[in-house]
């Protein structure tokens, strides 16, 4: 039987239920970032290209199963009014008699926006009731959250049980091409560098990868509990005590993989977390020789930034989660910025930025249409690189199913 994908349905004024991210940043009802949105477009403009009445499911925010003015999608719908023109509606409610006829009077092309899924309790809870309830406001269903896809919510899991066509949209498509058929037989040196603060949110990435990755180049505040593992000195620096053991077994099992795995060989380091504190670059690192007693490691220092920009240049794919130092700090930001810059000049390389901080730091260095791919998600992201299976894609079928 032929899979059914966004490409192939025929949704000629049909009236479809397209989950979306939209869970983008907004202050005094403006929207600060609309790269969710942008990027959900490509999805809605096929769909209205087809003839399809189109009925959008989306949350903001955590509005813990209430309705809150401020994680209203209202400013949403206005932002995507000035992004796709006419015909595009709002309504105050996501189910119930308003909605549905909000619903039904649609025409083809159009688009309604429905009020935030989360204002009920029963979205996160993947209630039956209310999932049957989103569901009778459509006829076909397409998921193209990404970010929440990891969610087992009504407008994720639920509704798919009550429609009889249910596929991936245009987004979710390009996330999981990157985040997982790209990382299966990858192009090879296939690179994984990883940045961040904790090695406890990486840790099922390190094991995943390590089957698949040449070379792991580690910075950030993570490469501090791998460096005190190896008895180098790390001063003040974050470090996660009771991950020591586990460090130390993740550079065991490297070397018994013969995977390559570069710890920093120097690093930026001050007294004081705070733009207008001292810093230095400290001499290389040794085992008597660190990070100097009381002060901090805040970035990877300008040996590290060569060394891993050598790597990068050479490298066929890449993968890169979270930043290399504390970014946000102008700085502290420099060898974020020059692994950014290697990537940005090995044009031959697939790059792929997986998700959160290291995004944001890609985009705030000005390095966003540099890579190849750009992932929308966080923890969805992080759970396709540790080989985990998301409920949200596992639910739906591809295919023309019978319903009970
Ligand atoms: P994650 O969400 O795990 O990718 O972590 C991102 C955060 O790690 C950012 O807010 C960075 O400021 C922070 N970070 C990166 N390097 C360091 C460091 N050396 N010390 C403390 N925090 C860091």
């Amino acid at each position: 039987m032929t899979k059914l994908s966004v490409h192939n349905l025929n949704v000629h004024g049909k009236r479809v239920l397209v989950r979306v991210d939209f869970n983008v940043p907004v202050e005094n009802s403006r929207i600060t970032d609309d790269t969710r949105i942008v990027k959900s477009l490509p999805t809605l403009l096929l769909l209205r290209k087809g003839g399809a009445r189109i009925i959008l499911l989306a949350h903001c925010g955590r509005p813990r199963g209430k309705p809150v003015a401020r994680y209203s999608l209202r400013p949403v719908f206005e932002h995507l009014q000035k992004l796709v023109g006419n015909n595009v509606f709002f309504c105050p409610e996501c189910v119930g008699p308003v909605a549905n006829a909000a619903a039904l009077s649609l025409k083809n092309g159009d688009i309604l926006l429905l009020e935030n899924v989360r204002f009920h309790a029963e979205e996160e809870a993947n209630d039956s009731v209310f999932s049957s309830k989103l569901a009778q406001l459509g006829e076909i269903y397409v998921n193209d959250a990404f970010g929440v896809v990891h969610r087992a919510h009504a407008s994720i899991i639920g509704v798919t049980n009550h429609l009889a066509i249910t596929v991936a949209g245009l987004l979710m498509e390009k996330e999981l091409h990157y985040l997982q058929e790209k990382l299966k037989n990858p192009r090879r040196p296939f690179l994984v560098l990883l940045g961040g603060a904790k090695i406890a949110d990486k840790i099922g990435v390190i094991r995943f990868l390590m089957e698949k990755a040449d070379k792991f180049l580690i910075g950030g505040a993570m490469a501090y509990t791998f460096l005190k593992a190896q008895g180098v000195p790390v001063g003040n620096s974050l470090v996660e005590a009771d991950k020591l053991d586990l460090a130390g077994e993740l550079l065991a099992l490297s070397e018994k993989k013969g995977v390559g795995f570069f710890l920093p060989l120097d690093a930026i380091e001050t007294l004081k977390v705070h733009p207008q504190s001292i810093w230095h670059n400290t001499p290389s690192f040794s085992q008597r020789k660190g990070i100097t007693h009381g002060w901090i490691g805040v970035d990877i220092g300008v040996e590290t930034r060569s060394l891993y920009s050598a790597e990068i240049a050479q490298a066929a794919t890449i993968l890169w989660n979270g930043p290399l130092g504390i970014f946000e700090i102008q700085e502290f930001s420099f060898g974020t910025r020059a692994i950014a810059e290697a990537i940005a000049s090995n044009s031959l390389a697939t790059s792929i930025v997986g998700g959160g901080d290291s995004v944001t730091a890609v985009k705030c260095l000005g390095f966003g249409n540099k890579m190849t791919f750009l992932s929308t998600g966080g923890g969805s992201t992080l759970a396709l690189l540790q080989g985990l299976s998301l409920p949200g894609i596992d639910a739906l079928s591809h295919q023309e199913r019978r319903l009970a």
